[in-house]
């Protein structure tokens, strides 16, 4: 995927949870180019969380790697990094010193 040089418009997705995992199928093969960001690189299926806790399921029956559920969509990236802020919250604190 040559996303860099896309001209398409670039969609930030911010974790690989239920509602990222969504909303990156809903764009899946459309004309934007998507990047998933998540700290890990799996899906945590948290409402089996006890079962793990409770030896009924080993750690893996539970997290599935994020690249390997969205592998099918050419449009998509999968990055493993932390997010620390947001571009807008920045602006907003340039514009908040500015204004001092
Ligand atoms: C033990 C347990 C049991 C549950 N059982 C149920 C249930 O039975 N039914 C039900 O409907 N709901 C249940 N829930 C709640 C459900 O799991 C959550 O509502 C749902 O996971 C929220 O989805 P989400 O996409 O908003 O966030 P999450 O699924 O928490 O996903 C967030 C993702 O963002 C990533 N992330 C977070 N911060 C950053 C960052 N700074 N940089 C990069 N990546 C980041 C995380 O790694 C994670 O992958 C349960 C939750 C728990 C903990």
């Amino acid at each position: 995927m040559s996303t860099a040089l896309s001209s398409q418009p670039r969609v930030v997705i911010i974790g690989a949870g239920f509602a990222g995992l969504a909303v990156a199928k809903a764009l899946g093969d459309q004309p934007v180019q998507v990047t998933v960001l998540d700290r890990t690189n799996h899906h945590l299926f948290q409402p089996l969380l006890y079962q793990v806790a409770t030896a009924g399921l080993s750690p893996a029956n539970i997290a599935q790697p994020v690249r390997g559920i969205l592998r099918q969509y050419k449009n998509i990236e999968v990055l493993m990094a932390e997010v620390s802020g947001s571009g807008k919250e920045a602006r907003a604190r340039g514009r908040a010193k500015r204004a001092v």
